[in-house]
């Protein structure tokens, strides 16, 4: 079985909302703009990093959602999320504080790792290059707020950091976060990944395989409400029994031989 920071997470979260996507195959409707809009943005990065029009393929990925029926955001629209990625291409050339060399090799690279009892383990990783001339490993982020800088070493607790630097061996790691807001914003954010979390992290992997392989899947509904994790979850409607919250929220999949999973590493 191949397992990834996906769905590992998923599980933590809440594993019956893992064996709902996993076992059972439903999957949250894929109309968010946000999200269509971050795989465009990434197409333009690429671009951008192996000396093309990053622009001109922003605009060509982007163009191809012009007539979809999107979910967008409080205020955005597509030529808004247009204008805002442009801008953010801009300022990406003019603070110049990203390098990465030979983008063929170091850009989206697909790493395996082998795990006990046959398993693996696979990772996507968005880059590797230099920050501020700080050689380390890179995750780029489209989102429209500002990521929590304060205070000071959170993003050392970064769990999906943890992992890739788990998997890479690369403890130097950096978020590159594009934030689309009013005035669009470039946060550069690095952290050094220690020996002694990666060593934890294989085995949080290695436990939560356990128990994904025992058929534990109890509904963890997180604490108390407001902050009640079912309030945000894509399953709600399953769990709830409210068709009209499923039909509306997910569309079901052939369960667990589907493996397209694997293209949302990112997510
Ligand atoms: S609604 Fe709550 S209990 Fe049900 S799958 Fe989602 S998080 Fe888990």
């Amino acid at each position: 079985m191949t397992y990834s920071y996906t769905q590992i997470s998923q599980y933590l979260r809440c594993p019956r909302s893992y064996r709902y996507r996993y076992l059972d195959g439903w999957r949250e409707k894929d109309i968010r703009a946000a999200m269509a809009f971050g795989r465009c943005f990434e197409a333009a990065l690429a671009a951008y990093f192996s000396k093309e029009d990053s622009i001109a393929t922003l605009f060509k990925e982007w163009r191809a959602y012009r007539d979809v029926p999107l979910e967008y955001g409080k205020g955005d629209s597509w030529d808004k999320l247009l204008h805002q990625g442009v801008h953010l291409l801009h300022m990406l050339a003019q603070d110049d504080r990203v390098q990465v060399k030979r983008p063929q090799k170091n850009l989206q690279l697909k790493i395996i790792r082998a795990l006990p009892h046959g398993n693996e383990f696979v990772a996507y990783i968005d880059a590797i290059g230099h920050v501020d001339g700080q050689a380390c490993l890179i995750d780029w982020k489209t989102t429209s707020s500002r990521y929590q800088e304060e205070p000071g070493g959170l993003l050392m607790l970064d769990p999906q950091l943890i992992c890739y630097s788990w998997i890479s061996g690369i403890r130097e790691v950096a978020l590159v976060v594009f934030v689309r807001k009013h005035t669009p914003e470039i946060q550069y954010l690095k952290a050094t990944i220690s020996d002694e979390q990666c060593r934890e992290f294989g085995q949080l992997v290695e436990s939560t395989i356990d128990q994904i392989e025992a058929a534990r899947f109890s509904p963890h509904s997180g604490i108390r409400f407001p902050m009640n994790g079912c309030t945000t979850c894509s399953h709600l409607g399953l769990c709830l029994g409210n068709q009209q919250f499923v039909e509306s929220n997910l569309v079901r999949r052939p369960g667990a031989s589907d493996l397209d999973w694997l293209n949302q590493l990112g997510d």
